[in-house]
């Protein structure tokens, strides 16, 4: 998100994305959780199906008030801004606005035809592969790894929807766990 309160180094490294089009302005927008957070994230939505009453915030530890917010209601940090008079301060490539200026939609087509280029070549080679770990094979071999921006990696896994996934802070991408042919 471009934002000058963006901070913009950080050594995080995200397990999740979740993703809510904000109410007030319409914007996709997309919030990559640590691994903490997803656990977090994971024992609130229990909580949720289970109709606890627990506060958000004491669920939610490891979010700032701008992602409380954003899981509670699915507004943006801007419109946060906005809403409640407050200056929004996150980390680097925590905030993704899905629109056409983060995810050029050439380059992303670019993309997913050569994965799935190489996923029928596999297929009609009678070769196993495991899908998610191919997309992120591509995120991370030569040609891509250099052309895509860490909020664009990020955003290529939630479109194509890898669920495995480690995305490091630098743009290195792994999966969660290893799937491996038997
Ligand atoms: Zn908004």
């Amino acid at each position: 998100m471009k934002n000058e309160n963006v901070v913009l180094e950080t050594a995080d490294t995200y397990v999740k994305i979740i993703d809510k089009v904000c109410d007030m302005c319409g914007k996709p927008m997309l919030l990559l959780l640590t691994e903490e957070q997803q656990a977090q994230y994971d024992e609130y939505l229990t909580g949720l199906v289970y109709g606890r009453r627990e506060l958000i915030q004491n669920v939610l530890l490891d979010f700032d008030k701008f992602e409380r917010e954003f899981v509670k209601t699915g507004y943006c940090p801007c419109c946060q801004e906005k809403i409640f008079q407050a200056k929004f301060k996150g980390k680097a490539h925590k905030w993704i606005a899905l629109d056409e200026e983060t995810v050029p939609p050439e380059k992303y087509a670019e993309f997913y035809e050569s994965v799935h280029e190489s996923a029928n070549a596999k297929l009609k080679a009678g070769e196993c592969f495991d899908f998610e770990q191919l997309v992120v094979s591509f995120l991370e071999n030569e040609t891509w790894k250099q052309k895509l921006s860490v909020d664009e990696k990020a955003s290529y896994l939630y479109l194509i929807g890898v669920e495995s996934f480690r995305l490091s802070g630098d743009g290195h991408v792994s999966m969660l766990d290893e799937e491996s042919c038997d």
